[in-house]
């Protein structure tokens, strides 16, 4: 990605972890790249998944902003914290940069409920905690079911995971069988990964929906 930025570049989308493949960059891989990035050149890291991972060297990109004055580090309240449908996250930057944010922003593009709940989230350890642990269990859960079904996937540290369809089987075909038996997945083909499905990690139980539903698509 620094190799392909020239003139005409604006702003660098890194996401970490990545979704859809659930893939991390480690700190001194991404303080690397942010050496390579023009001053000129904003650098979006997207930490959708931050708080999920449990690596020693995931690098926490608040750390990094009074060193890079074009990073901007977006998190949300959609994914650990569980508030997915109040819409609401947050992003953090120099002062220049949120500046001029600002001055583009839609008026009242958070709304006050939204905010009363994310405040109120931030000091409510014990649910990401919890969160963090039921999603290491279901992804275990999941791992354990496609090594015993023979599925290739991913290695994943967000709170879903991309998996293989062997073939002849498609993708597509099973995506649609599953979600006649009431599982919704993701069809992930405009990521260029045709072959794969991601799911997300549920509770134990719609873990084995999941598993129940794609070991019958499979038979
Ligand atoms: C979920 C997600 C977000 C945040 O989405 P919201 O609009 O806050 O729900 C941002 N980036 C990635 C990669 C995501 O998966």
């Amino acid at each position: 990605m620094a190799a392909a930025i020239n003139d005409k570049t604006r702003v660098v989308f890194v996401t970490n972890p990545n979704n859809p493949t659930g893939t991390w960059v480690n700190k001194n891989d991404l303080i690397s790249f942010l050496n390579k990035v023009p001053a000129n050149v904003l650098v979006l890291l997207d930490e959708a998944y931050f708080e999920y991972v449990q690596n020693a060297d995931y690098p926490d990109g608040l750390s990094l902003l009074s060193a890079y004055p074009n990073l901007v580090v977006a998190r949300t309240f959609s994914k650990a914290y569980g508030l997915a449908a109040m819409r609401v996250g947050y992003g953090a930057s120099s002062v220049e940069v949120a500046d001029l944010l600002n001055r583009v922003r839609p008026p009242f593009n958070v709304n006050s409920l939204a905010l009363v709940a994310a405040t109120a989230s931030l000091s409510d350890d014990d649910y990401v905690q919890r969160s963090i642990v039921e999603n290491s269990k279901g992804m275990q859960q999941l791992e354990a079911a496609f090594n015993e079904l023979n599925i290739e996937y991913i290695p994943s540290v967000a709170n879903f995971i991309a998996f293989k369809i062997p073939s002849p089987l498609k993708a597509a075909e099973v995506f649609q069988q599953l979600l006649a038996k009431g599982v919704i997945v993701r069809p992930v083909a405009g990521y260029e990964m045709p072959d794969y499905l991601r799911v997300s990690i549920g509770t134990t139980q719609e873990n084995q929906g999941f598993i129940a539903a794609f070991t019958q698509v499979l038979a």
